[in-house]
C-alpha cells in the first residue's frame, strides 16, 4: 500500500485509505476502496490519473453510486469522487453549466428556478450529472443527453471538450465510459416555471408509487430487451418477492432488487443468476444487466 504522503507529492485533494464504500451507494452494499480520492480541480484529477497509470494502479470514477454493485471485497485501486470540487452550477442565458458531481435533483431544480425546461422529467433519478451522462439516464420520455452541447472530460490523461456528437449517446449508453466526466453544458428551451414545478411533482409522485424508493436498491437491474420490458418478463415468471440472503426481488417493481436485510453483493449476484436462468428457461430471452458490477474478479451470471 502506498502512503498518503507519497501520493500527496502529486495530488492536492483529500485521500482516504480503506474507505468503506457502501455508504456511497444507493444499494448500501460493498467493501472498502484501497484509496478514495477527491481531486480539487481538473488538473488535480489529471495528476492522480497519471500517477495511477504510472504505478499500474486501476482507478474507478464514482458518481452517486446509484447504478452499481460493488463487490464485498471492495475495490483494489483508486476510487475518484468528484462531489466536493465539481459541485457547481452556473448559467449564462439559456446555457447551463453543471459540475459532474452535482446531483440531478439539484440540477433540475436550478434549471426550473431559472425558467428553463427539458430536464424536469429526470428529477427523481438519484444520479450525479456525470453519472447520468455516462449512462445516458432517462425517464418519462427524456434523456440526460437530450440538451447537452459540450462535455469536459479527461481522456488519455488529457483534459478535452467533447461536442455532443462525439459522445455517441444511445439507450443507457455513451462512449464516455472510460473517460472522467468533469463538467457539462446544456442548452435549454425556456419554460413556464409553475408548469415545470407541477410536472416535476407529478412525475416524482408517479415514481414513488411504482418504485421501492424506501428500500436501498440500485434502480433497474436489467436493460429492457428489444420490444419488451424486463420488469414484465420477471413478473410473468412469478419472481416478485424471491429472496436470496438479504436480497429480494421487489414486490413493487420486478426489475428492482432491494437490499431488505443487510444483503451482501454475493446475495445480489445469486439472485441475479436465479432471475436470468428462470427468464431464459421460460421465455428464451437473455436479460442483460444495466447495473454495473465493480470490483469483482470474474462473475459468471
Ligand atoms: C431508485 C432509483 C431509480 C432510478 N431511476 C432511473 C431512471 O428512471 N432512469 C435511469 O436511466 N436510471 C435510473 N436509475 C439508475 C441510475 O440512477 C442511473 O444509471 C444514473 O445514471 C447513475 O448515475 P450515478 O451518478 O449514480 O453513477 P454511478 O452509479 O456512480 O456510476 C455509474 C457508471 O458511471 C460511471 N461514472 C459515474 N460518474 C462518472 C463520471 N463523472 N465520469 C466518468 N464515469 C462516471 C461509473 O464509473 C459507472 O460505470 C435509478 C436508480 C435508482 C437507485
Amino acid at each position: 500500500m502506498i502512503s498518503i504522503s507519497e501520493i500527496q507529492r502529486v495530488f492536492k485533494g483529500r485521500i482516504t485509505l480503506n474507505e468503506p464504500l457502501a455508504q456511497y451507494t444507493t444499494f448500501r452494499i460493498g467493501g472498502v476502496a484501497d484509496y478514495f480520492v477527491e481531486p480539487v480541480n481538473g488538473d488535480d484529477a489529471v495528476n492522480i490519473i497519471k500517477y495511477a497509470n504510472k504505478q499500474g494502479i486501476p482507478f474507478y470514477v464514482m458518481g452517486n453510486g446509484s447504478n452499481i454493485l460493488i463487490s464485498d471485497e471492495g475495490i483494489k485501486g483508486i476510487v475518484i469522487n468528484l462531489e466536493s470540487a465539481f459541485n457547481y452550477l452556473r448559467h449564462e442565458k439559456e446555457i447551463i453549466t453543471a459540475g459532474a458531481g452535482v446531483k440531478i435533483a439539484k440540477f433540475v431544480d436550478y434549471c426550473i428556478q431559472k425558467g428553463y425546461a427539458g430536464v424536469e422529467m429526470l428529477a427523481g433519478i438519484p444520479a450525479t450529472v456525470g453519472g447520468a451522462l455516462v449512462m445516458n439516464a432517462g425517464a418519462y420520455g427524456g434523456e440526460a443527453a437530450d440538451h447537452v452541447c459540450e462535455v469536459t472530460v479527461i481522456k488519455n490523461e488529457t483534459l478535452k471538450k467533447l461536442g455532443k456528437e462525439e459522445c455517441d449517446f444511445g439507450y443507457r449508453n455513451s462512449n464516455l465510459k472510460g473517460t472522467v466526466v468533469l463538467e457539462a453544458k446544456f442548452i435549454l428551451p425556456e419554460g413556464n416555471r409553475e408548469e415545470l414545478l407541477k410536472r416535476r411533482k407529478e412525475l416524482i409522485q408517479k415514481r414513488n408509487e411504482s418504485q421501492p424508493v424506501e428500500i436501498p436498491n440500485a434502480g433497474c437491474v436489467f436493460k429492457n430487451p428489444k420490444d419488451n420490458k424486463a420488469a414484465i418478463l420477471i413478473d410473468q415468471c412469478g419472481l416478485k418477492g424471491t429472496i436470496y440472503g438479504g436480497a429480494m426481488v421487489s414486490a413493487k417493481h420486478a426489475n428492482f432488487i432491494v437490499n431488505y436485510d443487510n444483503a451482501t453483493a454475493n446475495d445480489v449476484i445469486e439472485l441475479v443468476k436465479i432471475i436470468r436462468k428462470t427468464v431464459r428457461e421460460r421465455t428464451g430471452i437473455d436479460l442483460e444487466m444495466e447495473v454495473k458490477l465493480i470490483g469483482f474478479e470474474e462473475v459468471a451470471i
